[in-house]
């Protein structure tokens, strides 16, 4: 069997290591004669892959005590509405940075909110045109609350190809951050965040989980008056095990992390992305006459690389060729067409070293 060479956006490419673990513990895991699906989530053989997966995290991202670290279902786009009715308190007001469609998203579902929770959403930086979104705002065009609840951040707009380098400055509003699309790629200070999650189907495992990292004190101040299952403290009071958690996907996490872990770390995880996004604009660099990158350069995106090329039709042939040579997963999202290519932890130096090779080859046929 050969594997596609996968740069899908999300679900995407996942660690070969951590799926051929998974085939091999799949009809007897740990001795137990049975798959770690069919085990209770009470009992003690999930229970250590479950804690595993959380001191992995832990470790990889240095992780101190005064943070939660959470596994919860539903999504990011589940966090967008469920972050407002927990911590935009009524009469209060909540800052929003957006510099592309998530952040789009997660202001209209917080709007939506406001209905049930009361509290008000402001946009304190939009680099929209149109619909198109270049770059990332600088420090001065955020036009911060200081009594603002929090201040809102996606760190990379996936659909976009836009990418934060540098976090901006909150003060002392607490900084809310969707990393589902650039979580654990680099080596970074996370203990700036109150809130971080990130849906995991981009750079740490199967969809329909998320893991959220919460400060203690954080989570203390969210609303007690919301359905338990809404409130960020019944999670962490229980371990993440407070109704049956998608133990396939948590097992499947402590795979993936297990592999960083063996593999190097955060720093060659790192270093390998570096490289693997210095190839491809690289290409889009030398060939600018034909690949358009239409991000700006501080704001491109390590993780998602967007280019067009001189026609429909270039693209058509480009899609169609690449599928050729067994490249999946590059077209652009349909709201924006064009190319993309997904570049995540998973996605060998390799694989991008094959695509750039093709890049070239086909920039130079025309
Ligand atoms: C993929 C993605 C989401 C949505 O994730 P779901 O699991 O589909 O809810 C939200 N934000 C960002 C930045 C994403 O990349």
């Amino acid at each position: 069997m050969e594997r596609a060479i996968n740069f899908n956006a999300g679900p995407a490419a996942l660690p070969l290591a951590a799926l051929e673990r998974a085939r091999e513990e799949l009809l007897d895991f740990a001795g137990t004669g049975m798959s770690v699906m069919e085990h209770s989530h009470r009992g003690k053989d999930y229970e250590r892959v479950h804690d595993e997966a959380i001191a992995l995290l832990r470790e990889t991202a240095s992780i101190g005590d005064d943070t939660e670290v959470l596994f919860i279902q539903g999504g990011a786009s589940q966090q967008f509405a469920q972050i407002p009715l927990n911590f935009l308190p009524d009469g209060g007001s909540a800052d929003y940075v957006v510099h592309g469609a998530w952040g789009e998203k997660a202001v209209s579902e917080a709007q939506a909110a406001t209905k049930w929770s009361g509290g008000k959403v402001r946009v304190a930086a939009t680099t929209a045109q149109g619909k198109q979104y270049t770059r990332v705002p600088t420090p001065s065009e955020i036009q911060l609350d200081p009594k603002a609840a929090y201040l809102h951040l996606t760190s990379n707009e996936t659909i976009h190809g836009v990418q934060f380098h540098e976090f901006p400055d909150a003060g002392k509003v607490p900084l809310v951050c969707d990393m589902s699309s650039d979580f654990l790629w680099r080596k970074t200070d996370l203990s700036r965040f109150s809130f971080i999650y990130a849906g995991a189907q981009k750079n740490v495992g199967p969809s329909g989980i998320v893991i959220v990292l919460a400060k203690k004190d954080f989570i203390a101040q969210g609303r007690k008056d919301l359905p338990k299952i809404f409130q960020y403290r019944t999670v962490a009071e229980n371990n993440s095990l407070y109704n049956t958690p998608p133990t396939f996907a948590i097992y499947l996490i402590r795979n993936v992390l297990a592999w960083i872990k063996e593999t190097g770390g955060l720093s060659r995880i790192e270093e390998q992305n570096r490289k693997k996004a210095a190839l491809i604009y690289g290409v889009l660099d030398e060939h600018a006459g034909f690949y358009a990158s239409p991000v700006e350069r501080a704001s491109r995106s390590t993780m998602n690389i967007v280019f067009r090329l001189p026609s429909d039709d270039h693209e058509a042939r480009f899609l169609a060729e690449a599928k050729k040579l067994r490249m999946v997963g590059l077209k652009g999202h349909r709201s924006v067409g064009g190319i993309r290519a997904s570049l995540y932890n998973a996605v060998s130096l390799e694989w991008t070293t094959a695509l750039a090779d093709f890049m070239r080859d086909f920039a130079k046929r025309g």
